[in-house]
């Protein structure tokens, strides 16, 4: 019995060898699939990500209204934008809009209530740098004049594209999901207590 024992147990050791390296040597055949990234890249890996994918954020400035309604969204304080009414210039005027892409979570909560889509996902990815200081995107290198809707059809013909870049990002990315319908309650069985009583 302990002999016959022992020869299967080597058979089964043996079996198990041939088939490692049976995987092993049908590599040595195949083509080599190792992307050299992204140096030799035939395109960029930004360009073939889809629309939804959140990656670092941007921010169009023409097209913000300077609301603050992505800074009250974030979670975690990563957007901090320094805007005030200015009667002389004629509007609501920005002095700072920075965000921490060291913090971001890219989570998309602050897109999601943007009037205008200025507030954005890009494919973006490679953040990499050298500190957390450099982390933290600035948008405003000098005061800015919020940007006002217009009734109707925008008629600048520099912002209209930005304005239906903003509109397409809302409508396909940040509107957030339709709530789940509730099922319909249930009938109670006509012999039960509640139809009984
Ligand atoms: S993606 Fe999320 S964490 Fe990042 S800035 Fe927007 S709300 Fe904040
Ligand atoms: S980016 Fe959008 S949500 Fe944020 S201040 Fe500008 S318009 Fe308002």
């Amino acid at each position: 019995m302990g002999t016959i024992h022992y020869f299967a147990k080597l058979a089964a050791t043996c079996r198990t060898v041939f088939d490692g390296m049976a995987i092993t040597f049908s590599h040595l055949m195949r083509k080599p699939v190792t992307t050299q990234y992204p140096d030799r890249m035939d395109v960029r890996v930004q360009d073939t990500l889809p629309y939804r994918y959140r990656g670092m954020l941007e921010v169009d400035l023409e097209i913000c209204t300077g609301c603050l309604a992505c800074e009250r969204a974030c979670p975690i304080d990563c957007i901090v934008i320094d805007a005030k009414k200015d009667k002389e210039a004629g509007g609501i005027v920005m002095t700072r809009f920075d965000i921490d892409m060291a913090k971001c979570m890219y989570c998309g909560l602050c897109s999601e209530p943007c009037p205008t889509g200025s507030i954005h996902h890009t494919p973006e990815f490679e953040g990499a740098d050298y500190s957390l200081e450099s982390l933290v995107h600035r948008f405003i290198d000098e005061p800015v004049l919020a940007f006002k809707p217009k009734k109707g059809v925008e008629p600048d013909p520099a912002i209209a594209p930005l304005l239906e870049r903003g509109t397409r990002y809302l409508a396909e990315f940040a509107a957030p999901a339709a709530p789940a319908t509730k099922p319909a309650p249930k009938e109670a069985p006509s012999g039960s207590d509640d139809a009984a009583g």
